[in-house]
Protein backbone atom coordinates (compact mmCIF):
# COMPACT_ATOMS: atom_id res chain seq x y z
CA UNK A 1 0.00 0.00 0.00
CA UNK A 2 0.90 3.99 -0.38
CA UNK A 3 0.71 5.34 2.86
CA UNK A 4 1.34 8.36 4.08
CA UNK A 5 3.16 9.29 7.03
CA UNK A 6 2.65 12.43 9.46
CA UNK A 7 5.01 12.88 12.34
CA UNK A 8 4.92 16.51 14.93
CA UNK A 9 5.92 14.78 18.18
CA UNK A 10 8.56 17.05 18.97
CA UNK A 11 10.49 19.63 17.08
CA UNK A 12 10.35 17.97 13.99
CA UNK A 13 7.65 18.28 11.34
CA UNK A 14 7.75 15.01 9.33
CA UNK A 15 6.07 13.82 6.18
CA UNK A 16 7.00 10.86 4.78
CA UNK A 17 5.45 8.28 1.76
CA UNK A 18 6.35 4.48 1.44
CA UNK A 19 4.80 1.69 -0.67
CA UNK A 20 5.04 -1.33 1.41
CA UNK A 21 8.50 -1.39 2.81
CA UNK A 22 10.10 0.78 0.23
CA UNK A 23 11.02 4.52 1.05
CA UNK A 24 9.62 7.37 -1.84
CA UNK A 25 10.07 10.24 -0.02
CA UNK A 26 11.10 12.06 3.55
CA UNK A 27 10.62 15.59 3.74
CA UNK A 28 11.38 16.99 7.15
CA UNK A 29 11.17 20.47 8.77
CA UNK A 30 12.81 21.23 11.73
CA UNK A 31 11.95 24.06 14.32
CA UNK A 32 15.61 23.09 16.84
CA UNK A 33 16.89 26.78 15.18
CA UNK A 34 14.18 28.76 17.43
CA UNK A 35 14.84 26.12 20.26
CA UNK A 36 18.61 26.81 20.20
CA UNK A 37 18.61 29.97 22.66
CA UNK A 38 16.39 28.45 25.36
CA UNK A 39 18.45 25.40 25.60
CA UNK A 40 16.21 23.22 24.72
CA UNK A 41 12.20 22.41 23.27
CA UNK A 42 9.43 25.17 24.02
CA UNK A 43 6.15 22.99 23.50
CA UNK A 44 4.15 26.19 22.35
CA UNK A 45 7.01 27.41 19.65
CA UNK A 46 7.38 24.24 18.60
CA UNK A 47 3.72 23.99 17.96
CA UNK A 48 3.49 26.94 15.98
CA UNK A 49 6.37 25.80 14.08
CA UNK A 50 4.32 22.57 13.08
CA UNK A 51 1.65 24.81 11.82
CA UNK A 52 3.72 27.21 9.89
CA UNK A 53 5.83 23.98 8.16
CA UNK A 54 2.63 21.40 7.69
CA UNK A 55 1.67 22.06 4.58
CA UNK A 56 4.79 22.94 3.03
CA UNK A 57 6.43 20.18 3.99
CA UNK A 58 2.77 17.90 2.90
CA UNK A 59 3.54 19.46 -1.04
CA UNK A 60 7.44 18.73 -0.81
CA UNK A 61 6.94 14.92 0.21
CA UNK A 62 3.90 14.66 -2.46
CA UNK A 63 6.10 16.11 -5.07
CA UNK A 64 9.46 14.77 -4.28
CA UNK A 65 7.57 11.09 -4.07
CA UNK A 66 5.49 11.86 -7.57
CA UNK A 67 2.20 11.07 -6.16
CA UNK A 68 -0.91 13.06 -5.35
CA UNK A 69 -3.53 12.86 -2.53
CA UNK A 70 -5.54 10.63 -4.72
CA UNK A 71 -2.86 7.97 -4.98
CA UNK A 72 -2.64 7.47 -1.48
CA UNK A 73 -4.04 4.34 0.36
CA UNK A 74 -3.70 4.75 3.90
CA UNK A 75 -2.58 8.04 6.35
CA UNK A 76 -0.75 6.94 9.22
CA UNK A 77 0.01 9.86 12.17
CA UNK A 78 2.03 9.99 15.26
CA UNK A 79 -0.85 9.92 18.28
CA UNK A 80 2.40 9.71 21.12
CA UNK A 81 3.98 9.81 22.89
CA UNK A 82 5.54 13.42 22.57
CA UNK A 83 4.46 16.84 23.71
CA UNK A 84 0.52 17.41 23.94
CA UNK A 85 0.49 21.09 22.08
CA UNK A 86 2.63 19.05 18.90
CA UNK A 87 1.17 16.15 18.47
CA UNK A 88 -2.49 17.75 18.47
CA UNK A 89 -1.26 20.06 15.44
CA UNK A 90 -0.18 16.54 13.45
CA UNK A 91 -2.87 14.58 14.57
CA UNK A 92 -5.60 17.78 13.51
CA UNK A 93 -4.28 17.77 9.73
CA UNK A 94 -4.06 14.41 9.32
CA UNK A 95 -7.95 13.95 10.64
CA UNK A 96 -8.55 17.16 8.08
CA UNK A 97 -6.64 14.93 5.74
CA UNK A 98 -8.28 11.60 6.25
CA UNK A 99 -11.86 13.22 6.48
CA UNK A 100 -11.18 15.46 2.87
CA UNK A 101 -9.89 12.11 0.77
CA UNK A 102 -11.76 9.58 2.49
CA UNK A 103 -8.78 7.60 2.84
CA UNK A 104 -8.32 5.77 6.07
CA UNK A 105 -6.47 6.99 9.37
CA UNK A 106 -4.26 5.32 11.47
CA UNK A 107 -2.71 7.14 14.70
CA UNK A 108 0.49 4.92 15.41
CA UNK A 109 2.91 4.80 18.06
CA UNK A 110 6.21 7.33 17.53
CA UNK A 111 8.33 5.01 19.24
CA UNK A 112 7.73 1.88 17.80
CA UNK A 113 7.99 3.65 14.43
CA UNK A 114 11.49 4.18 15.74
CA UNK A 115 11.63 0.26 15.11
CA UNK A 116 9.91 0.00 12.34
CA UNK A 117 11.27 2.25 10.45
CA UNK A 118 13.66 -0.49 9.78
CA UNK A 119 11.78 -1.94 7.11
CA UNK A 120 13.02 0.54 4.89
CA UNK A 121 16.88 0.02 5.19
CA UNK A 122 16.78 -4.01 4.75
CA UNK A 123 13.36 -5.28 3.87
CA UNK A 124 10.96 -7.19 6.42
CA UNK A 125 12.56 -7.27 10.10
CA UNK A 126 14.03 -10.85 11.45
CA UNK A 127 11.73 -12.70 13.97
CA UNK A 128 13.00 -12.69 17.72
CA UNK A 129 13.82 -9.28 17.50
CA UNK A 130 14.96 -6.59 20.09
CA UNK A 131 15.00 -2.85 19.49
CA UNK A 132 17.38 -0.61 21.37
CA UNK A 133 15.64 2.54 21.62
CA UNK A 134 17.71 5.69 22.35
CA UNK A 135 16.33 8.86 22.18
CA UNK A 136 15.91 12.56 23.45
CA UNK A 137 13.01 11.74 25.66
CA UNK A 138 12.93 7.94 25.98
CA UNK A 139 15.93 4.89 26.37
CA UNK A 140 14.56 1.72 26.20
CA UNK A 141 14.97 -2.26 25.51
CA UNK A 142 12.09 -3.69 23.93
CA UNK A 143 11.49 -7.16 22.62
CA UNK A 144 9.66 -7.40 19.11
CA UNK A 145 7.43 -10.41 18.92
CA UNK A 146 5.30 -8.60 16.10
CA UNK A 147 5.68 -5.05 14.60
CA UNK A 148 1.97 -4.93 15.21
CA UNK A 149 0.53 -6.58 17.90
CA UNK A 150 3.36 -7.80 20.21
CA UNK A 151 6.17 -5.33 21.69
CA UNK A 152 7.39 -6.24 25.46
CA UNK A 153 8.68 -3.51 27.32
CA UNK A 154 12.29 -5.38 29.33
CA UNK A 155 13.72 -2.20 30.67
CA UNK A 156 13.70 1.83 30.28
CA UNK A 157 15.54 4.72 32.03
CA UNK A 158 14.27 5.33 35.69
CA UNK A 159 15.11 9.18 35.49
CA UNK A 160 16.41 11.09 32.44
CA UNK A 161 16.82 9.77 28.46
CA UNK A 162 20.44 9.24 27.48
CA UNK A 163 19.70 12.20 24.89
CA UNK A 164 18.49 14.17 27.73
CA UNK A 165 22.25 13.47 29.73
CA UNK A 166 23.92 14.43 26.61
CA UNK A 167 22.26 18.00 26.29
CA UNK A 168 22.28 18.13 30.53
CA UNK A 169 25.83 17.57 30.12
CA UNK A 170 26.45 19.76 27.21
CA UNK A 171 25.14 22.76 29.18
CA UNK A 172 27.24 21.99 32.39
CA UNK A 173 30.31 22.14 29.75
CA UNK A 174 29.20 25.16 27.86
CA UNK A 175 28.84 23.32 24.62
CA UNK A 176 25.09 24.57 23.98
CA UNK A 177 21.96 22.93 22.56
CA UNK A 178 21.70 20.44 21.65
CA UNK A 179 24.23 18.10 23.34
CA UNK A 180 24.70 15.09 21.70
CA UNK A 181 26.18 15.79 18.16
CA UNK A 182 28.69 18.89 20.26
CA UNK A 183 29.61 15.67 22.73
CA UNK A 184 29.73 13.17 19.94
CA UNK A 185 32.38 15.73 18.38
CA UNK A 186 34.27 17.08 21.00
CA UNK A 187 35.16 13.45 22.95
CA UNK A 188 36.99 12.36 19.49
CA UNK A 189 39.78 14.66 20.66
CA UNK A 190 38.87 13.12 24.52
CA UNK A 191 40.39 10.30 26.65
CA UNK A 192 37.73 8.12 27.50
CA UNK A 193 39.37 6.53 30.14
CA UNK A 194 40.59 9.82 31.34
CA UNK A 195 37.59 10.09 34.46
CA UNK A 196 35.59 6.81 35.85
CA UNK A 197 32.23 8.02 35.84
CA UNK A 198 29.48 5.68 37.72
CA UNK A 199 27.54 3.48 35.56
CA UNK A 200 23.90 3.56 37.06
CA UNK A 201 22.15 0.62 38.25
CA UNK A 202 25.11 -2.30 37.48
CA UNK A 203 25.96 -2.66 41.30
CA UNK A 204 24.87 -6.24 42.07
CA UNK A 205 22.34 -5.57 44.46
CA UNK A 206 20.44 -3.56 41.58
CA UNK A 207 20.60 -6.77 38.79
CA UNK A 208 18.48 -9.29 40.39
CA UNK A 209 19.69 -12.67 38.55
CA UNK A 210 18.46 -13.94 35.79
CA UNK A 211 16.19 -16.30 37.48
CA UNK A 212 14.44 -13.68 39.49
CA UNK A 213 14.83 -9.99 37.33
CA UNK A 214 15.06 -7.33 39.73
CA UNK A 215 13.13 -4.06 38.68
CA UNK A 216 16.25 -2.52 37.82
CA UNK A 217 17.67 -5.47 35.90
CA UNK A 218 17.73 -3.92 32.63
CA UNK A 219 16.52 -0.56 33.01
CA UNK A 220 18.81 2.83 33.16
CA UNK A 221 19.94 5.68 35.58
CA UNK A 222 21.70 8.55 34.01
CA UNK A 223 21.08 11.67 36.94
CA UNK A 224 23.55 10.14 39.00
CA UNK A 225 26.10 10.59 35.68
CA UNK A 226 24.83 14.11 35.18
CA UNK A 227 25.77 14.95 38.58
CA UNK A 228 29.04 13.49 38.45
CA UNK A 229 29.93 15.90 35.85
CA UNK A 230 28.86 18.78 37.30
CA UNK A 231 30.96 17.90 40.90
CA UNK A 232 33.36 17.25 38.33
CA UNK A 233 33.39 20.41 36.49
CA UNK A 234 33.21 22.16 39.99
CA UNK A 235 36.03 20.54 41.67
CA UNK A 236 38.18 21.66 38.63
CA UNK A 237 36.70 25.54 39.19
CA UNK A 238 37.40 25.65 42.76
CA UNK A 239 41.11 24.62 42.65
CA UNK A 240 40.96 28.01 40.04
CA UNK A 241 41.86 25.30 37.03
CA UNK A 242 39.98 24.71 33.08
CA UNK A 243 38.09 22.15 32.96
CA UNK A 244 39.59 19.67 30.68
CA UNK A 245 36.34 19.62 28.71
CA UNK A 246 37.43 16.97 25.69
CA UNK A 247 38.37 14.51 28.48
CA UNK A 248 35.49 14.93 30.27
CA UNK A 249 33.24 14.63 27.27
CA UNK A 250 34.79 11.53 26.30
CA UNK A 251 34.04 9.66 29.84
CA UNK A 252 30.68 10.93 30.17
CA UNK A 253 30.37 9.35 26.71
CA UNK A 254 32.16 6.40 27.54
CA UNK A 255 29.86 6.11 30.29
CA UNK A 256 26.50 6.36 28.45
CA UNK A 257 27.51 4.20 26.06
CA UNK A 258 28.63 1.27 28.26
CA UNK A 259 26.03 1.34 30.59
CA UNK A 260 23.40 1.02 27.57
CA UNK A 261 25.10 -1.38 25.27
CA UNK A 262 25.89 -3.96 28.46
CA UNK A 263 22.00 -3.45 29.55
CA UNK A 264 20.94 -4.21 26.13
CA UNK A 265 23.27 -7.04 25.68
CA UNK A 266 22.37 -8.38 28.97
CA UNK A 267 18.20 -8.20 27.85
CA UNK A 268 19.06 -10.17 24.43
CA UNK A 269 21.15 -12.77 25.80
CA UNK A 270 18.68 -13.69 28.57
CA UNK A 271 15.55 -13.41 26.54
CA UNK A 272 17.19 -15.08 23.77
CA UNK A 273 16.92 -12.54 21.42
CA UNK A 274 19.57 -12.80 18.29
CA UNK A 275 18.88 -9.53 16.29
CA UNK A 276 19.07 -6.87 17.24
CA UNK A 277 17.63 -2.90 16.05
CA UNK A 278 19.41 0.32 17.04
CA UNK A 279 17.25 3.37 16.91
CA UNK A 280 15.98 6.86 17.92
CA UNK A 281 18.18 9.81 17.78
CA UNK A 282 20.76 9.15 20.16
CA UNK A 283 21.42 5.81 17.67
CA UNK A 284 23.66 9.32 15.06
CA UNK A 285 26.15 8.65 18.10
CA UNK A 286 29.49 7.11 16.90
CA UNK A 287 30.65 5.77 19.79
CA UNK A 288 27.18 4.12 20.47
CA UNK A 289 27.06 2.95 16.34
CA UNK A 290 30.41 1.47 17.22
CA UNK A 291 30.32 -0.20 20.67
CA UNK A 292 27.01 -1.44 19.65
CA UNK A 293 28.16 -3.42 16.68
CA UNK A 294 31.04 -5.10 18.81
CA UNK A 295 29.11 -6.21 22.12
CA UNK A 296 26.20 -7.73 19.63
CA UNK A 297 29.10 -9.58 17.42
CA UNK A 298 30.94 -10.71 20.49
CA UNK A 299 27.68 -12.11 21.73
CA UNK A 300 26.33 -13.52 18.36
CA UNK A 301 23.68 -10.78 18.01
CA UNK A 302 23.00 -9.80 14.39
CA UNK A 303 22.64 -6.02 14.95
CA UNK A 304 20.33 -3.18 12.39
CA UNK A 305 21.14 0.06 12.52
CA UNK A 306 18.94 2.42 9.92
CA UNK A 307 21.08 5.28 8.49
CA UNK A 308 20.56 8.41 10.83
CA UNK A 309 17.91 10.37 8.70
CA UNK A 310 15.92 7.64 9.20
CA UNK A 311 16.88 7.05 13.29
CA UNK A 312 15.62 11.09 14.08
CA UNK A 313 12.29 12.05 14.11
CA UNK A 314 10.83 11.61 10.69
CA UNK A 315 7.63 11.23 8.85
CA UNK A 316 8.66 8.35 7.10
CA UNK A 317 9.41 5.75 10.07
CA UNK A 318 5.09 7.02 11.15
CA UNK A 319 4.39 5.87 6.98
CA UNK A 320 6.38 2.70 7.51
CA UNK A 321 4.62 1.45 10.85
CA UNK A 322 1.49 2.38 9.22
CA UNK A 323 2.10 -0.03 5.85
CA UNK A 324 3.03 -2.77 8.48
CA UNK A 325 -0.24 -1.98 10.26
CA UNK A 326 -2.39 -2.26 7.12
CA UNK A 327 -0.77 -5.19 5.58
CA UNK A 328 -1.33 -7.26 8.85
CA UNK A 329 -5.22 -5.70 8.55
CA UNK A 330 -5.44 -3.54 11.24
CA UNK A 331 -8.37 -1.61 11.61
CA UNK A 332 -8.09 2.23 11.31
CA UNK A 333 -8.47 4.38 14.02
CA UNK A 334 -11.24 6.97 12.94
CA UNK A 335 -11.02 10.46 13.45
CA UNK A 336 -12.29 10.31 16.63
CA UNK A 337 -9.02 9.47 18.49
CA UNK A 338 -7.41 11.82 20.91
CA UNK A 339 -3.52 12.18 21.13
CA UNK A 340 -1.68 10.57 24.00
CA UNK A 341 1.08 12.37 24.91
CA UNK A 342 1.96 9.67 27.64
CA UNK A 343 1.36 6.55 25.34
CA UNK A 344 2.72 3.43 26.50
CA UNK A 345 5.14 1.92 23.79
CA UNK A 346 2.76 -1.09 24.10
CA UNK A 347 -0.24 0.35 22.28
CA UNK A 348 0.80 0.20 18.63
CA UNK A 349 -1.95 1.42 16.90
CA UNK A 350 -5.06 3.04 18.20
CA UNK A 351 -7.94 1.10 17.51
CA UNK A 352 -11.20 3.17 16.69
CA UNK A 353 -12.93 4.46 19.44
P1 LIG B 1 11.44 10.64 21.66
O1 LIG B 1 11.68 9.88 20.41
O2 LIG B 1 11.84 9.91 22.89
O3 LIG B 1 10.07 11.23 21.71
P2 LIG B 1 12.86 12.85 20.48
O4 LIG B 1 12.00 12.46 19.35
O5 LIG B 1 12.93 14.27 20.92
O6 LIG B 1 12.46 11.91 21.70
P3 LIG B 1 15.04 12.22 18.84
O7 LIG B 1 14.73 13.33 17.88
O8 LIG B 1 14.83 10.81 18.43
O9 LIG B 1 14.33 12.43 20.23
O10 LIG B 1 16.54 12.44 19.36
C1 LIG B 1 17.01 13.71 19.80
C2 LIG B 1 18.14 13.51 20.81
O11 LIG B 1 19.24 12.86 20.16
C3 LIG B 1 18.66 14.79 21.43
O12 LIG B 1 18.70 14.63 22.84
C4 LIG B 1 20.09 14.92 20.86
O13 LIG B 1 21.01 15.52 21.75
C5 LIG B 1 20.44 13.45 20.63
N1 LIG B 1 21.48 13.27 19.62
C6 LIG B 1 21.48 13.63 18.32
N2 LIG B 1 22.66 13.35 17.71
C7 LIG B 1 23.44 12.77 18.68
C8 LIG B 1 24.78 12.26 18.72
N3 LIG B 1 25.57 12.27 17.65
N4 LIG B 1 25.22 11.75 19.90
C9 LIG B 1 24.45 11.73 20.99
N5 LIG B 1 23.19 12.21 21.03
C10 LIG B 1 22.69 12.72 19.88
MG1 LIG C 1 14.00 16.29 17.62
FE1 LIG D 1 11.70 10.34 18.46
Amino acid sequence: PLVLGIESSCDETGVGIVRGNTLLTNAVSSSMEEHVRFGGVIPEIASRAHLDAFVPTLRQALEEAGVTLDDVDAIAVTSGPGLAGALMVGVCAAKALAVATGKPLYAINHLVAHVGVGVLDGGELPENLGALLVSGGHTEILRVGSLTSDVELLGSTIDDAAGEAYDKVARILGLGYPGGPAIDKLAREGNPKAIRFPRGLTQPKYMGSAEAPGPHRYDWSFSGLKTAVARCVEQYEAAGQEPPVADIAASFQEAVVDVITSKAVLACTEHGITNLLLGGGVAANSRLRELTAERCAAAGISLRVPPIRLCTDNGAMVAALGAQVVMAGGQPSGVEFTPDPSQPVTSIHLPAA
